[in-house]
């Protein structure tokens, strides 16, 4: 038996084949798009960008979008716009990136996190309904891993207690649920469109709603230039609506300044005219992969299996952001995902190492941080109740990285170069009782 590189053997992949991971690809397109933002000094303008949102708007199938300077502050701009303040509670998984959590606190409200599911990554919606009190204001769904969250079930939940559903898809740029694009799905959704995610740009954000009240509310917060003056998206009166935004006009009424650079929307909009040729690619590649993987022992895919809407629409994994494993972790008990990930990196798969997200019930933030200097942990400083959990409440969450892990993300459809990274996975799990 071929021995493992771990062990000493020769590992299987000797170099890495660089620009099949190489993201996002950039062409002088790109880089004309961004000097000509540079010669026309107009980083800090807004034309290229409100450009941008059209085309993220029509292109995603919703009636409004608001370009930020990244995610996080555009979360924060969503949970505003769904009205949520001090002594109010969301609803959110606890393993997952903190920005779809911890803009919460600084608008005083609490996080009553949920648990995970093992095969989506996902909330489970099993877990949402006995949350929810008087307070409860939003539920917010991420799909992790550019895994949709099972929203036909989520849904009827937020209907029946009248909670607004915020959609983090930050890692779903072209994801689609039973057809249906994830980011247009729920009430209000957030991008982050930075560096490292699917659709890449620099650091920028996208928020997107279909309620013109909750795209009018998050202008006030953050886009001082835009309360009072003309929206692209308005077309009769040009103003925003809301007299109570109005009387604010000039001042954002969150004190904060989102609007996006324009370098980064240039770059965006030549990456969308690319983006659904490009995810494809990385769609057929990853499937490729994961079929020469089906025989391994204890391996499986994470990726979407929910049976197909009526029309027979299917589900889809976008551009397979963050490309995760799952190890069946109840046969090998106590950590062996870690050495795993150690034996593939050892053959030559640099990618490979467990789940860093989450829990994030367990985080001293959601536990002891006193962000309002009130004498007391800023999850309880307003609330009526105590959502704070101790360890154990969220198994799946709180041992992911027993299960899940990062496989390589290919971005191209190379037949042979991913076959050879399919040799060392099979290498490794045909060894699997050895190593562990
Ligand atoms: C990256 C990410 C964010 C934050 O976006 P930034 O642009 O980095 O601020 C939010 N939520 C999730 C799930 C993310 O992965």
């Amino acid at each position: 038996m071929n021995k493992l590189a771990i062990h000493g053997g020769e590992p299987s992949i000797k170099t890495e084949p660089k620009e099949l991971f190489l993201w996002p690809i950039i062409t002088e397109e790109d880089e004309k798009a961004v000097l000509d933002v540079l010669h026309a000094r107009t980083m800090s303008g807004t034309e290229i960008t409100k450009q941008f949102e059209r085309e993220m708007a029509a292109w995603l199938g919703v009636d409004y979008a608001l370009g930020y300077c990244n995610g996080t502050a555009a979360l924060l701009g969503a949970m505003y716009a769904a009205g949520i303040g001090a002594g109010d509670e969301i609803i959110c998984p606890s393993m997952t990136y903190w920005a779809s959590a911890a803009p919460a606190l600084s608008l005083g409200a609490a996080v009553n996190f949920a648990e995970i599911e093992e095969e989506s990554l996902c909330i489970d919606p099993d877990d949402i309904e006995h949350r929810i009190g008087p307070r409860t204001k939003a539920i917010m769904v991420v799909h992790y891993a550019a895994h949709p969250c099972d929203m036909d079930r989520i849904l009827p939940i937020a209907r029946k207690h009248g909670l607004v559903v915020i959609e983090d898809a930050s890692h779903a740029q072209g994801s689609k649920y039973k057809g249906r694009a994830c980011g247009a799905l729920g009430d209000i959704s957030v991008m982050s469109l930075m560096t490292a995610k699917a659709f890449a740009i620099g650091e920028a954000g996208m928020l997107f709603t279909n309620n013109r009240s909750m795209f009018e509310r998050a202008i006030s917060f953050g886009f001082y230039e835009r309360t009072g003056s003309a929206s692209e998206f308005f077309s009769k009166d040009n103003q925003l609506t809301d007299p109570e935004l109005m009387k604010f006009a000039g001042v954002p009424v969150g004190g904060y300044k989102h609007r996006m650079h324009q370098m980064s929307s240039a770059v965006g909009r030549v990456q969308l005219k690319h983006y659904d040729r490009r995810i494809a690619e990385i769609d057929k590649a990853m499937r490729y992969f994961w079929d020469c993987l089906a025989d391994l022992p204890h391996l499986s895919p994470h990726i979407c299996d929910y049976s197909p809407d009526a029309q027979g629409r299917a589900s889809s994994m976008g551009g397979w952001y963050y490309a995760q494993g799952r190890f069946d972790h109840r046969a090998y008990p106590g950590g062996s995902l870690a050495k795993l990930c150690e034996a593939l990196r050892a053959e030559g798969v640099s990618v490979c190492s467990t789940i860093k997200n989450g829990p994030l019930h367990l985080h001293p933030v959601f536990n002891e941080l006193d962000l309002f200097r009130l004498g007391k942990p800023s999850m309880i400083a307003f609330a009526e109740r105590d959502l704070r959990q101790a360890r154990g409440s969220l198994p799946h969450a709180e041992s992911v990285a027993e299960y899940s892990f990062s496989v390589p993300w290919f971005k191209h459809f190379d037949k042979p170069a991913i076959e050879l990274y399919a040799e060392a996975f099979g290498k490794v799990f045909s060894q699997i009782d050895r190593l562990l």
